[in-house]
């Protein structure tokens, strides 16, 4: 039920509706069927999004976001209270955990949203 005369909303909308976890297309329908794992077509719309493979770019921008966010506020902590190595390790660890697996499907929702956006989906070496 591709509509092949439809033109795509503009970058933005279509990013975030990916940051949402939905539909590139149309923003109704989940991304996921299951924690990273894409559904095999919109059910809204039924645009066809399993096939598109961010590969590894979702957690190389995870890490660059979650170091930004971790490290930093570590150096802040260490600089003005100075905890005990201990305090550090049960702070942070748990922090980068969180924020990690929190962000992770949403920034691959982002990343699978350009790529749909730039038509880039793997269908372009046929
Ligand atoms: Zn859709």
């Amino acid at each position: 039920m591709n509509m092949i005369t439809e033109s795509k909303a503009p970058l933005l909308r279509t990013l975030t509706r990916g940051f949402r976890r939905r539909c590139p297309r149309c923003g109704a329908g989940r991304l996921y069927r299951a924690y990273l794992k894409p559904v095999d077509s919109c059910q809204s719309c039924s645009e066809q999004l399993g096939h598109i493979r961010a590969d590894d770019i979702p957690a190389y921008f995870t890490i660059a976001v979650v170091g930004h966010i971790v490290v930093p506020s570590a150096v802040i902590v260490e600089q003005n209270y100075h905890p005990p190595e201990w305090l550090h390790l049960s702070m942070w660890i748990p922090l980068v955990l969180i924020l990690t697996l929190s962000l992770l499907p949403s920034i691959k929702g982002t990343l699978v949203s350009l790529l749909w956006h730039l038509s880039l989906t793997g269908d372009e070496k046929q």
